[in-house]
């Protein structure tokens, strides 16, 4: 009972005096929740709300959405372009077209200088997938670099990879809805409470209707790892040793889907000779992951058993040095049980941010638009014929990915740089090393809606861009859903939509290739539709095929998942495939429901996964592992939601979770601050006591400047080039708490 509540006050919920409310997707993570945000009389936006009749989020949010409508008129954005000579000079204000001008003079005199890959861009997940398309014709089809990048490698580059190769193609093949189907849920590194709160919502209240086991893999006790059935706390980075001693078990007891894997996968007898060496024995295995015997058996024979099963991972496995590997596994274990394009029986990564599916499949960085390569002589003329180019102006390979730009910069190979709405300076591993690289520029330009956003620090050049709602355009979510962004409002200031900067910025472009650049983004759609109903390359259909959709059909629906194809009077696809196509507003909800992979003979491909152990360890003079990770009310790099009031207020500062038995044999205590020192460098931070953390074992939310990036360790996995960010070693150390207080309340202001 509480004494005094009969004269608490109430809550009042002011009016908001919305006159209109306009139809927009969240712009933070992959969740892709449909927002309506009000604006009142005088066209303000003054409020957010869930739409209830969107499938993803039902009308919920989380903290973020609720309050996006605040970061229209938050402090440091963008209001005219900006330019100095040098970096450590003020900057000058200037108008459009002199900052574009001497953006594309110094582009091609670098170019002219060095050679065309020696200037390089580096994109985001952030934009409108038809800002990815426009981007990407500029930069492979006129700029004609082939270091062209987004920072997605450092979230989702190990789930690309691991789909490629298993599947032959990128794009999730589940959906939320596997939810409501599945028997058994296995999530790895994944903390969606933090992370995708709406997704975990799904997740529980598909869990309440209809109980199934939840089992969590993951270091911590994370709060997902909270509500689990059974909590796997696995050795940092073991997580492939899991995977194959769990497929050991399942082929030594007759537990795989032989006939499944007969009759749809390549590679069956080699992964079986693999996985059931002897040293994938749950009694070696559980030595290396941590994980006892019993545990592994046991839930091995779960997933095997349970009528459908599904796997979702987020950057607990994609963040290593063998991220790929992990998801290849991953794969493995549902192509073994039978558990890919079933209801409830899937492999679904869970991607990090709103639109990094949009970059994946239009923007070019890794290959061409529409899930093509660089390296296929079809997919080079396909798109060279459509942009009416010769194909040889393309490379016949992927260049440099981002993790290898920083370092080509470091040696010279780069020169110039172009960075679209990304933050390296706070995002990166070993960011002494970034700000390094970011001196050695001869040529930088920022491109972002914050003019106060780090690395702007070192630019020569900054383009303001439009948030979100100033402009309209797609996304897609996690499970392929194509979301609208409706454009509420007018750009802030002097700041550009990125869809009309490509576009002009091709126009200084037009000597090395005069390629037509539609006016409007929908106009962009249609060119991708056209581009998404054209055939694949093994006579397969082509998934990725957004024909059938329009602005108009996808606000209607609330979202629609690709593919999604056109049709004609006969209900027919009109892609000449003989193909259904869709005659409501629903996409297909799952890929390979007919266990037709895009590959060569239509198979797919079990992966061999063996493990070398390539982590840095904890050791003596570093005897703490260090892992990263979200917090709920923070997104990225805080370039947004630092400056929203509450959420700020919630998580104002980094701290670090560390088990109260490991801070009494140091003698630190609740709250107090710490400096963390790894090989790369050290970090100031308070300490939070907890029992999530095991006692060899620190966490540290990533979202801060100068905070945990400074210590995580730069290796990268061999086939997606992604970042071991949650897998490095540290130690700890008293420090001077007053001035570690001054510190920590300067850096909080904003
Ligand atoms: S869960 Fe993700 S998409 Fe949904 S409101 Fe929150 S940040 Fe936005």
């Amino acid at each position: 009972m509480l004494f005094g509540r009969r004269k608490r006050k109430p809550i009042v919920i002011p009016e908001k005096k919305v006159a209109e409310w306009k139809y927009t997707t969240c712009n933070y993570c992959s969740t892709g929740c449909s927002i309506e945000i009000g604006l009142d009389d005088t066209g303000k936006l003054v409020t957010s709300r869930g739409h209830a009749g969107a499938d993803v989020n039902r009308g919920k949010l989380c903290i973020k959405g609720l309050l996006e409508h605040e970061l229209f008129e938050s402090p440091g954005r963008g209001t005219q372009p900006l330019m100095r000579d040098k970096f450590h000079e003020e900057f000058k204000p200037t108008d459009w077209d002199t900052a574009m001008d001497t953006t594309a003079t110094k582009i091609k005199e670098i170019q002219d200088k060095y050679g065309r890959d020696s200037f390089a861009v580096v994109s985001t997940g952030q934009l409108l997938t038809e800002e990815f398309y426009t981007l990407g014709k500029l930069v492979r089809g006129q700029i004609g670099t082939n270091n062209y990048d987004g920072n997605t490698t450092l979230c989702m580059a190990s789930a690309v990879s691991g789909y490629k190769r298993s599947f032959g193609a990128d794009g999730a093949p589940g959906c939320y809805g596997d939810f409501e189907h599945t028997d058994c849920l296995m999530a790895f590194g994944s903390n969606l409470p933090e992370q995708h709160p709406i997704i975990y919502w799904r997740l529980k209240e598909a869990k309440e209707k209809r109980n199934f086991p939840l089992i969590v893999v993951d270091p911590r006790v994370t709060m997902l790892a909270q509500f689990a059935d059974i909590h796997l706390p696995i050795t940092p980075g073991t997580d492939c040793v899991l995977i194959n001693s769990m497929l050991h078990v399942m082929f030594k007891e007759g537990l795989e889907d032989r006939a499944y894997l007969e009759a749809h996968c390549n590679n069956l007898e080699e992964l079986e000779a693999l996985v059931t060496q002897d040293k994938w024995a749950p009694e070696h295995a559980q030595k290396e992951c941590g994980i006892d015997e019993d545990r592994i058996r046991t839930v091995a024979r779960l997933y095997a058993k349970a009528g459908t099963a599904m796997s979702i991972w987020t950057m607990g496995i994609n963040q290593s040095t063998h991220g790929s590997d992990g998801v290849a596994n991953i794969n493995n274990l549902n192509l073994c049980t039978g558990n890919i394009g079933k209801p409830g029986g899937t492999s679904l990564s869970i991607t990090g941010q709103c639109n990094a599916m949009g970059t994946r499949e239009w923007s070019s960085c890794s290959g061409l638009p529409g899930y093509r390569a660089l390296e296929n002589e079809n997919d080079r003329d396909t798109i060279a014929d459509f942009w009416k180019i010769d194909p040889e102006f393309f490379p016949k390979q992927r260049g440099l990915c981002q993790t290898d730009i920083f370092p080509a910069i470091e040696t010279g190979e780069i020169k110039g740089l172009w960075l679209v709405a990304t933050n390296p300076m706070t995002s990166m591993p070993n960011t002494p090393r970034i700000r390094k690289a970011m001196e050695k520029l001869e040529f930088l330009v920022v491109q972002d809606c914050y003019e106060d956003v780090e690395t702007n620090q070192y630019s020569h050049v900054y383009f303001p861009a439009s948030v979100w709602a100033e402009k309209e355009g797609c996304h897609t979510n996690t499970e392929r859903r194509v979301n609208l962004i409706r454009n509420a409002m007018p750009a802030y200031a002097d700041s550009k939509p990125d869809f009309w900067i490509f576009k002009e910025m091709a126009k200084r472009f037009t000597e090395r290739n005069d390629i037509h650049f539609p006016e409007t983004p929908e106009g962009a759609f249609e060119e991708m539709k056209e581009l998404s109903k054209l055939p694949g390359n093994y006579g397969q259909q082509r998934n990725l095929d957004i024909s059938g959709m329009s602005y108009d059909k996808i606000e209607a629906a609330r979202g629609i998942q690709w593919p999604y194809r056109e049709v004609d009077a006969e209900g027919n696809s009109t892609n000449g495939s003989k193909l259904k196509g869709q005659h409501d507003l629903k996409g297909d909800p799952r890929l390979y429901s007919d266990a037709i992979f895009p590959t060569p003979n239509g198979k797919a491909n079990l992966i061999l996964v063996d493990f070398v152990n390539n982590n840095e360890q904890p050791c003596d003079e570093y005897p703490f592992w260090l892992n990263s990770g979200r917090v709920v009310e923070h997104f990225h790099t805080r370039t947004r939601t630092g400056k929203i009031g509450n959420c700020n207020k919630f998580s104002p500062t980094p701290y670090m979770e560390m088990n109260p038995d490991a801070a009494e044999e140091l003698g630190i205590k609740h709250q107090e601050y710490v400096r963390l020192t790894s090989r790369r460098g050290d970090a100031v931070v308070m300490v939070q006591l907890t029992q999530r953390v095991a006692r060899n074992a620190v966490f540290i939310p990533f979202h801060f400047h100068d905070c945990v990036n400074r210590l995580t360790l730069g290796l990268l996995d061999p086939y997606s080039r992604q970042p071991a960010f949650k897998q490095c070693s540290a130690r700890i150390e008293k420090i001077d708490q007053a001035e570690a207080a001054r510190i920590n309340a300067e850096r909080r202001t904003f």
